[in-house]
């Protein structure tokens, strides 16, 4: 459609799938961190797309990369091996521990998960799930059935078995001791209530390092190793979703490096395709060998396929290649103390975290009693948008006011203070 009739055309003929309406803008191209609209506006980044594009739009590594795939290698029966997909496997396997040697490749985070789940059941003949009940894991079978983020309602049953928890927030925490979030009576109450509501059947715990779409939320230090345990304690199988916090977002290689905690089975996916569908599950030799004995079936169309395989090992040799693990810390750091700036002027800003370049405030009516902002989050959005910066807001009941950054990890040091001063005159604006 021309420019006058993109509008009509859209509204006619696309299904909306998001709750919200689409941004009133036309996208014409992207390059880096930015985006470009009809208009010719550049548009800043911050959401790296759909928190994917972590090298940044339009990659000259992932365009060659895909241009020569593309022509000579694109698509293969699912059964056949081509070489960037062992390559690929060696080169992740390489990156983690030796633990995590197994690999799968598919195409999307919700069917990582899904593959997940399926080997956590098949290996301990066990069916029960257990999440935070802030987490956002896909909208698969089995992966929308561990998501308590994102609208539950409308869709009839969803898969049975499934066990939540509480998301450890140390901004609101649901124990306190001497003013400080308790989180090890948190965490021992949730599986107390977890072992009562089980049919003796627990055969994973699901959880990403960082809850990215349910609030930014980083469990405390020491949170994870305590889970783990519970989980040992139990038999039951971790499993991490590393699709925003892996391959050096959040300052390491993987997010689950902070504490030590080695998954079970780790999956990535949105950074793993830097903005294309790629996606990994990665597990042990053991659960492997078991669940293959047991039959695991897994032969989606696109599994193996070696044009995702190359895009994916492009990116992880462009991720060694430049250490943007160190990248992500020091653009982190600046981010950190940039909001921390602005946190000390405009008292709407009750909390800033996150780890690296995977950042979020909330914004509160009153830093007393926390009241989320509200509409106030939305017209600041907006208000970016309009200035030339793309942050979302995070959406599950009730998390109106949390704002998540996540720009590519190219994203210049120009660029990250940009943004940060289109964020200021926003707040600023839609405060008067
Ligand atoms: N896990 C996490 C942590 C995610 O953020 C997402 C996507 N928002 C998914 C899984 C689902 O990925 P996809 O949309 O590619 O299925």
């Amino acid at each position: 459609p021309t420019t006058g009739e993109f509008w009509p055309t859209a509204r006619r003929h696309l299904i909306r799938y998001a709750r919200n309406d689409f941004a009133p803008t036309i996208i014409e191209r992207a390059a880096g961190s930015h985006v470009f609209d009809s208009e010719g506006r550049a548009i800043l980044d911050f959401t790296s797309g759909q928190m994917s594009a972590l090298l940044g739009h339009c990659h000259p590594a992932i365009v060659e990369c895909v241009s020569r795939s593309i022509a000579t290698l694109d698509h293969l029966f699912s059964w056949m091996l081509s070489r960037p997909v062992v390559d690929l496997a060696a080169a992740l396997a390489a990156t983690l521990p030796s633990t995590l040697s197994k690999v799968m490749l598919l195409s999307t985070g919700g069917e990582s998960n899904e593959a997940a789940i399926r080997m956590a059941k098949l290996y301990t003949g066990r069916h029960e799930i257990v999440a935070f009940d802030q987490s956002y894991h896909g909208v698969t079978h089995a992966s929308v059935a561990a998501t308590y983020s994102m609208a539950r309602t409308g869709y009839g049953p969803v898969a049975p078995g499934n066990i939540i928890i509480p998301t450890p927030n140390a901004y609101r925490p649901l124990f306190e001791r001497d003013g400080r979030h308790d989180w090890r009576a948190e965490l021992d109450f949730a599986f107390t209530m977890a072992d009562r509501q089980s049919v003796g059947s627990l055969a994973a715990f699901i959880a990403e390092p960082i809850l990215s779409t349910g609030g930014i939320i980083e469990p405390p230090p020491g949170y994870f190793a305590a889970l783990k345990q519970k989980c040992a304690e139990r038999d039951m199988l971790l499993i991490f979703d590393e699709a925003q916090t892996g391959l050096c977002r959040t300052g390491d290689w993987y997010g689950f490096e902070r504490d030590g905690v080695v998954p079970d089975i780790l999956t990535l996916s949105k950074t793993l395709g830097a903005g294309l569908p790629v996606a990994a599950v990665i597990t042990s030799d053991e659960i492997e060998e078991v669940c293959h004995e047991r039959g695991f079936y897994f032969g989606t169309t696109h599994v193996s396929d070696p044009l995702a395989a190359a895009v994916g090992l492009t990116v992880v040799n462009v991720l060694a290649q430049n250490a943007f693990d160190q990248t992500a810390r020091r653009l982190g750091d600046r981010l950190r103390g940039g909001l921390l700036e602005l946190q000390a002027r405009h008292e709407q800003i009750g909390d800033v975290r996150g780890r690296g370049l995977l950042q979020g405030i909330e914004l509160v009516t009153d830093r007393a009693t926390k009241q989320p902002a509200g509409e106030f989050g939305a017209d600041v959005i907006r208000t970016c948008l309009d200035l030339g910066l793309h942050l979302n807001i995070v959406q599950f009941p009730g998390s109106s006011s949390i704002f998540r950054m996540a720009p590519p990890l190219t994203t210049t040091e120009e660029e990250l203070d940009r943004g940060l001063d289109i964020l200021d005159q926003a707040l600023t604006t839609v405060a008067r």
